[in-house]
């Protein structure tokens, strides 16, 4: 029989020669990462994964492909793993992630190589997801057990229905996670789920498999039990099914479109889904707003992690006495970015994270110019740069034709467009069939907070950009209509992944007539007894 290290075998650093690594990376820890994969070592034949650097197109590695047979193998050992972890007091399972936050820092300078390396981000946006991945841990590590907190509410008939309501875990939750924060949005959601007394199985995102196994080892080190998390390195449509059909629960994070098709399957079994999907984020600045203050919150929503990002603005409305200056300043600060690959802190927009991405933001900006809209800044790939880097670009005069002008591109690109009053902005913002995030620039803060109120968005930012809204992880964060359901973050982030069981306990005499009591006197009990309580503030 196949052992896991000839599952191994058929891994592959570099294509032929050494791949350019980072310092603090090298093809026996390449190796050693993908040791942390769960493979179903019975499993003979099996595809190959290449995972190569948005940088210049090199392979890293030819990773063994994950099968649905290892998925499955990895829903075995988890279901066996969990039932013993949802037995340990929260406290003991925190004590893990307070390690795994201080572990994620210590070992940050590994994390960031692996994700730039990966994705093609900057070394500043990988940091942010190192940040992100050790707020998340502590939140829940000192919050999460007041989330699950059994309590004790009134009962049907007080003094004698006492009642308690615990928080189960689900069981196994699935995760399928995207590329373009490899590493938050491979753990990040998987920590409230395993908080919560429930095993987790991810599949990563095909491109970034290991800065997710990275991820994982960290949490093993922090002292994780090994079974309760596995990551599953392989092909969506491959994996995803045999996912869906052994999960509790899943979270899904990726496009409106395989979100969808997430949702559909999930109904089928009646299991507990949260998506979080597309956005066309709208940035709006108001008249009395600070202009300095509102282009750069615009190049900081606009250009992180070169625009693939959820959250990240695509749609500017900014007030039409503002529009001239707001539009030149702007374009001062892109022509100043500094543009490139590189793993130092310098660069401030780094690649797209591969061709379908580059191709995507072609064809959406050369519509966009076919059709008439201005081009006031980019507009073209950077190919000496690398074979995915894409300028920042910044289009006036887009139409509802054009289709940029809904659709999500996903990339450094983003329409300008004027407005008169506060509510033609909150119209026009509310006129997409997403809603995510926002930004509301103003002088006046209370001002900014009432527009945010009437904006149909599951998080917008005032007078910053999505990082304050995100970052604040005591708070939810999730879209509306077509950008998703459910919300990852706060309380509302690991009750998802329980189920609530309400256990009613009766004392001392039974509901119903007793002694020989007639129903109708029983039933005239009950209606005096309603229109008492309604009175009573104690018991209402
Ligand atoms: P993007 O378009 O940004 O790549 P996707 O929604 O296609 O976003 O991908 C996000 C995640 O969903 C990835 O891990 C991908 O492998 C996975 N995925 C893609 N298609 C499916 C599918 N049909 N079923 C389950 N997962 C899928």
């Amino acid at each position: 029989m196949p052992t896991a290290s000839s599952v191994l075998d058929a891994l592959h650093i570099g294509n032929g020669h050494a791949p350019t690594l980072p310092d603090s990376l090298s093809p026996d820890r390449l190796r050693e990462l993908a040791k942390v994969a769960t493979y179903n070592e019975r499993t003979q034949e099996r595809a190959s994964l290449v995972v190569k650097t948005p940088f210049t197109d090199e392979t890293v590695a030819s990773l063994p492909a994950g099968s649905p047979s290892d998925v499955k193998e990895a829903f075995r050992r988890a279901r066996i793993a969990q039932k013993v972890w949802a037995t340990r007091p929260y406290r003991e399972r925190a004590r893990i992630f307070k390690r795994y936050h201080d572990l994620i820092l210590e070992r940050n300078k590994e994390a960031l190589d692996l994700i730039q390396l990966e994705s093609g981000k900057t070394r500043y946006d990988a940091f942010l997801e190192v940040a992100d991945v050790a707020l998340v841990a502590r939140y829940y590590a000192y919050h999460g057990a007041a989330a699950l907190a059994k309590s004790h509410p009134l009962g049907f008939v007080p003094l004698l229905t006492s009642v308690e309501i615990n928080h189960a875990p689900v069981g196994v939750v699935g995760i399928i996670a995207p590329w373009n924060y490899p590493l938050t949005m491979a753990i990040t959601d998987a920590i409230p789920a395993l908080l919560a007394g429930n095993a987790v199985v991810v599949k990563p995102a095909e491109q970034t498999p290991f800065t997710a196994l990275l991820a994982a080892e960290l949490l093993f080190e922090a002292g994780l039990p090994r079974d309760l998390l596995h990551m599953i390195p392989g092909d969506g449509p491959t994996l995803g099914p045999t996912l869906i059909a052994n999960a509790d629960y899943v979270h899904f994070t990726g496009s409106t479109e395989v979100g969808k098709l997430i949702a559909q399957q999930t109904s089928q079994r009646l299991i507990g889904c949260s998506l979080e999907l597309g956005g066309k984020n709208p940035f709006i600045v108001l008249e009395d707003a600070d202009l300095d203050k509102a282009v750069g919150g615009a190049m900081k929503d606009c250009f992180g992690s070169a625009g693939q990002l959820c959250v990240s603005a695509e749609r500017l409305y900014v007030h039409a006495s503002l529009f001239d200056d707001f539009v030149e300043r702007f374009k001062f600060k892109i022509e100043a970015l500094k543009i490139g690959p590189g793993f130092g802190w310098d660069i401030d927009m780094g690649s797209l994270a591969s061709d379908e991405q580059l191709e995507k933001v072609t064809k959406h900006v050369k519509d966009a110019k076919s059709k008439g809209a201005t081009v006031v800044v980019g507009g073209h790939p950077l190919p000496h740069l690398g074979p995915y880097f894409y300028a920042p670009t910044v289009l006036t005069g887009v139409t509802p034709q054009m289709t940029l002008f809904a659709e999500e591109t996903f990339g450094p690109v983003v329409s300008i467009y004027p407005f008169n009053q506060d509510d033609e902005a909150v119209e026009l913002a509310n006129s997409t069939t997403y809603g995510l995030n926002a930004g509301v620039w103003s002088a006046s803060t209370s001002r900014a907070q009432a527009v945010a109120r009437r904006l149909e968005c599951g998080t917008v930012n005032v007078n910053e950009c999505y990082v304050a809204s995100w970052g604040s992880t005591a708070a939810p964060m999730g879209g509306r209509k077509e950008s998703g359901l459910g919300r990852r973050h706060g309380p509302e982030g690991i009750l998802k992944y329980t189920e609530a069981q309400t256990i009613a306990t009766q004392h001392l005499l039974p509901i119903g007539p007793i002694g020989g009591m007639a129903v109708e006197a029983f039933a005239g009990t009950i209606l005096t007894g309603l229109k008492i309580l309604r009175r009573l503030p104690g018991l209402r």
